[in-house]
């Protein structure tokens, strides 16, 4: 008895003799394709199906970090302080996730106390606001 050898593109089917009495056996991936054979129950042959992957999509799922936002408290009397505050933000909000609007919320806060100690161009240049 001669090998043969036989393609089809039904999947589930004996690529032999077409019959689905099938049986699966192992399965796994080769490159990127995948593969699932099966033996067929009427003839007897040995089946190969191949399966080509596709990328959909990146599901990611992880903890979501704890929230350990917390303002600081600053105590501005002066304009020494109130620089202090800016040093002292930047350091702490260098270490926060600050959302976008906690961010703003910051800038017009320390825009104020700048403008009151007159230190806008300073906290400025600083990267501060
Ligand atoms: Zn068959």
């Amino acid at each position: 008895m001669a090998d043969i050898e036989k393609h089809s593109t039904t999947e589930g089917e004996c690529a032999i003799c077409h019959s689905e009495n099938i049986e699966w056996g192992d399965s796994g991936m080769v490159d990127m394709n995948y593969y699932f054979e099966f033996s067929c129950q009427d003839c007897g042959a040995q089946n190969t199906e191949w399966h080509e992957l596709k990328f959909v999509e990146v599901v990611g799922h992880g903890e979501t970090e704890d929230n350990n936002y917390k303002k600081p408290e600053f105590k501005v009397t002066d304009k020494a302080s109130a620089r202090d505050m800016g040093i002292e933000y930047q350091l702490w909000a260098s270490e926060q996730n600050l959302s976008y609007g906690e961010l703003i919320e910051w800038t017009e806060y320390l825009t104020k106390i700048a403008k009151r100690y007159g230190l806008l161009k300073e906290f400025r240049e600083e990267g501060i606001i």
